[in-house]
């Protein structure tokens, strides 16, 4: 999951590698300390097999200064570590070179992708490098997800630990577990029930889908200006792959781009399809997520 700042890429498993994973492993501490747990069995029952490690953190590690560091005091950077990580980066670097393939790999381009599905995340490429990426230190950063707030004050958390006892770790788990449309719509996180239930006029659930996609909307939006434009939007993960409602609702936001969307194309469910008409100013694709074979081809390349 989690490789800090010092593992930038994908490498074969050594001593060296496992104690920097160690060493970051509070950024994510329900995961690395197990995916050590994992590679020490693996050592065990399989001593000559080599192994590799791709890092959920490495894709994002071209994000310039402005775009990762907080504007809180730079010890809290340096001798703590803290700044946007950003998460799903295996989805998002598969994403984004297909997307660079599908476009004929011109020499410039300017990319966005937006992995919607339970967790939800968007990044940015300029020539087929990530500059944002909507997580931030910890996966809760952003978009309202299928349980987590994403962006939010966090003055919130003081006034609800004064205002109702709790201590941080609960808010956490609030804004973590019981949170994003899982909240607003009343108790659904699955979209498939969210969007049924909002065709049976049930207001919740709607207002769920608006603010889903009013933020994914914003965070596109920002990142064209981030970008100073933008070639080609992709949309992944399970609702953005299978949910063309959410697709159009997102994409109407961004017709001042010349942005126009293909009503029959964007019915396509789970499929790899362009999605755009051939007039839009900026082109639309489906493209299925396959984090699985982005892992194997890294350890291929690192095997060679
Ligand atoms: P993920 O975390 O990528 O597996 O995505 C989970 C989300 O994708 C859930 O909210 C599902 O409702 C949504 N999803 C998965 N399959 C479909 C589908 N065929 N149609 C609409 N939404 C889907």
């Amino acid at each position: 999951m989690h490789g800090g700042v010092n593992l930038t890429h994908s490498y074969i498993v050594t001593e060296e590698i496992i104690k920097e994973i160690e060493d970051c492993s509070d950024l994510a501490p329900l995961h690395n300390p197990a995916h050590i747990l994992g590679i020490r069995a693996c050592q065990k029952l399989m001593p000559s097999t080599p192994m590799a490690v791709v890092f959920d953190t490495a894709f994002q590690q071209t994000m310039p200064e402005k775009a990762y560091l907080y504007a809180i005091p730079y010890k809290f950077y340096e001798e703590d570590k803290v700044r946007k990580y950003g998460a799903h980066g295996t989805s998002h670097m598969f994403v984004s070179q297909r997307a660079l393939e599908l476009m004929g790999n011109p020499a410039h381009s300017k990319i966005i992708v937006c992995h919607l599905g339970n967790g939800a995340s968007i990044s940015c490429e300029i020539d087929g490098k990530c500059q944002e990426n909507s997580m931030g230190l910890t996966p809760l950063d952003g978009l309202v997800m299928g349980t987590r707030c994403g962006d939010i004050d966090p003055s919130v958390v003081e006034f609800l630990c004064k205002k109702r006892g709790y201590d941080v770790e609960e808010v956490l788990r609030i804004f973590n577990k019981e949170s994003g449309v899982l909240a607003v719509s009343g108790g659904m996180s699955d979209f498939r029930d969210i969007a049924d239930a909002a065709s049976k006029g049930n207001d919740r659930a709607q207002l769920a889908l608006d603010m889903f996609a009013y933020r994914a909307a914003k965070y596109i939006g920002s990142y064209v200006a981030a970008m100073n434009g933008v070639d080609t939007i992709c949309f992944t993960a399970g609702i953005g792959e299978n949910n063309g409602m959410i697709r159009g609702m997102i994409c109407d936001y961004l017709t001042f781009l010349g942005l126009e969307l293909d009503d029959e194309a964007n019915k396509v469910v789970g499929e790899e399809k362009l999605i755009s008409t051939p007039e839009s100013k900026v082109a639309v694709y489906v493209i299925p997520t396959n984090e699985e074979l982005a892992i194997a081809r890294e350890t291929v390349a690192l095997l060679k």
